[in-house]
C-alpha cells in the first residue's frame, strides 16, 4: 500500500471506544523500546508521527492509526516495564485481553521482539497469548542493521525456537534503519486488505 494519509484516529480503553468505521485492523505489540513507533512510522513512511515510547506510569491506551481510511493500525501499549505497578499491569492486560479476545475486525498481530537478542520470557508470553487466541502472527525481528549479513539466518531459528512459533506464523528481519524488511511487512498486511 502506498500511504499518504494517516490519522491517530483514537485512543482507546474500552470497546465502547474502538471505532466504529469496521476497517480491517492489524495490531503491533512489543515491550518498549524495541523499536515499535519506528517500525510504524517506516510503513507510513513519516518521522515522529507514532509517539516514540510512551512512558512508563503514563496512562497506557491502544492507539488506533487510520491509514488511508482503509486499514487500521492498532499500537498496543509495550510490556514489561520494571516499574509498573501490579495494580497497572492487570489493567494492561485486561485491556489487551478484551481486545485480542473480543474484536472481530482484528486480522493479524505484528509481534516485535529485538533481533539481537533470544525472545525474553514476556516476548514468549505475549506468543503464547496469540496462539490462546489463535489470531495470526508476523513476528518481525527489528534492529536487523545491527547484526552482520552472515549471522542473520540464525537470527531467524533463535527467533523461531525462542518464541516457541507454529509453522505458520511468520518472521521477517527488519530494520528502521536501513529499511530491511519494509517492503515484505506491507506484504504480510496487505493480504487482509483483501476482503
Ligand atoms: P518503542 O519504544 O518500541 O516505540 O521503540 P522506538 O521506536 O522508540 O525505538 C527505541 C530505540 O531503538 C530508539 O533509540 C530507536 O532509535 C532505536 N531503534 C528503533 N528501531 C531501530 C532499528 O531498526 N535499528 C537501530 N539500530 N535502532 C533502532
Amino acid at each position: 500500500m502506498k500511504v499518504h494519509n494517516v490519522d491517530l484516529t483514537i485512543s482507546a480503553v474500552r470497546p465502547e471506544q474502538y471505532p466504529q468505521e469496521g476497517y480491517p485492523e492489524v495490531a503491533l505489540s512489543g515491550r518498549s523500546n524495541v523499536g515499535k513507533s519506528s517500525l510504524i512510522n517506516t510503513l507510513i513512511n513519516r518521522n515522529g508521527y507514532a509517539r516514540t515510547s510512551s512512558q512508563p506510569g503514563k496512562t497506557q491506551t491502544l492507539n488506533f492509526y487510520d491509514i488511508e481510511s482503509q486499514l487500521y493500525f492498532v499500537d498496543v501499549p509495550g510490556y514489561g516495564y520494571a516499574k509498573v505497578s501490579q495494580k497497572e499491569r492487570e489493567k494492561w492486560g485486561r485491556m489487551i485481553e478484551t481486545y485480542f479476545a473480543e474484536r472481530s475486525e482484528l486480522r493479524g498481530v505484528i509481534s516485535l521482539v529485538d533481533a539481537r537478542h533470544e525472545p525474553t520470557q514476556l516476548d514468549k508470553q505475549m506468543i503464547d497469548f496469540l496462539h490462546y487466541y489463535d489470531l495470526p502472527i508476523l513476528v518481525v525481528g527489528t534492529k536487523i542493521d545491527k547484526v552482520p549479513k552472515n549471522k542473520r539466518n540464525q537470527r531467524l531459528s533463535v527467533i523461531r525456537k525462542g518464541l516457541n512459533l507454529r509453522p505458520e506464523d511468520d518472521v521477517i528481519l527488519f530494520s528502521s534503519v536501513d529499511k530491511t524488511g519494509k517492503e515484505q511487512v506491507w506484504e504480510w498486511i496487505d493480504q487482509y486488505l483483501v476482503q
